[in-house]
């Protein structure tokens, strides 16, 4: 129900940590975060108040790395669990995927992955769409996100990060909010307002089927084309 990533010069975890905490108040049965910590993506999720993944994670310190998103889950298909909790791994642990929303074709979508020999672990509509980036991931995130766009019926909101792509940061939305914006030394995402106002005043609202990718250092934006697209950043003068 809520969504946190981040990627820059600070670490990820304690950031990803406090945001989730500032979207607690929507309600969530579980919590997970997912950081990349120089050669592979660590992961811890679990059901329960973010307090208990606070606590297994030392506060994010177990978790150590500048790049990674994180999620508190109101289970919508799968009952909530350790497994079903975000976020959610590819096969190979090189493809990782936080979601707010429903995938509504995601049981088509899933006879169909396992027909191709993808096997499934959670319960979750939203564990389709690791295996699908999987699927259509040739070497361009940019153009795994396009396809699988193109495949997916539903509301979505997501964080995904490339393993083999850890200076990038992608996001995309349709029917479930996203923003985004710069910090001090990073750039940050999330479902909601509250969980960034801490680290910016300065965010871009995306629009339905609108893609972000993230750098340390940069944002751009792009429709379900490819085509490159302006964006207008809005200041927040108001306090939660
Ligand atoms: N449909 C997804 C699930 O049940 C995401 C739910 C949410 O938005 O938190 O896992």
């Amino acid at each position: 129900c809520g969504i946190v990533g981040y990627i820059g010069n600070e670490q990820a975890a304690p950031i990803l940590l406090d945001g989730l905490s500032k979207l607690e108040y929507r309600g969530y049965d579980s919590a997970g975060i997912a950081v990349y910590n120089g050669e592979e993506i660590d992961m811890v999720k679990s059901k329960g108040r973010l307090k208990v993944l606070s606590e297994l994670t030392h506060g994010g310190e177990t978790l150590p790395g500048t790049l990674g998103i994180g999620h508190t889950r109101w289970a919508t298909h799968g009952s909530p669990s350790d497994v079903n909790a975000h976020p959610h791994f590819n096969q190979d642990k090189s493809i990782v995927v936080v979601h707010n929303g429903i995938i509504e074709n995601y049981l088509k979508l899933k006879k169909k992955l396992e027909r191709h020999g993808y096997v499934f672990v959670s319960e979750t509509d939203t564990e389709v769409i690791a295996h699908l980036l999987d699927y259509y991931y040739k070497g361009n995130p940019l153009e795994a996100v396009t396809k699988i766009m193109h495949r997916m019926e539903g509301s979505y909101a997501l964080g995904i990060i490339f393993r083999d792509h850890p200076e990038e940061l992608y996001a995309v939305r349709k029917d479930s909010p996203l923003i985004v914006g710069h910090t001090k030394g990073g750039s940050i995402l999330a479902s909601d307002v509250p969980a960034v106002l801490r680290y910016t005043r300065d965010v871009v609202f995306i629009e339905n089927e609108e893609i972000v990718r993230m750098t340390t250092d940069s944002m751009e934006f792009f429709t379900v084309d490819e085509e490159p697209i302006e964006k207008q950043v809005t200041h927040i003068d108001w306090d939660v």
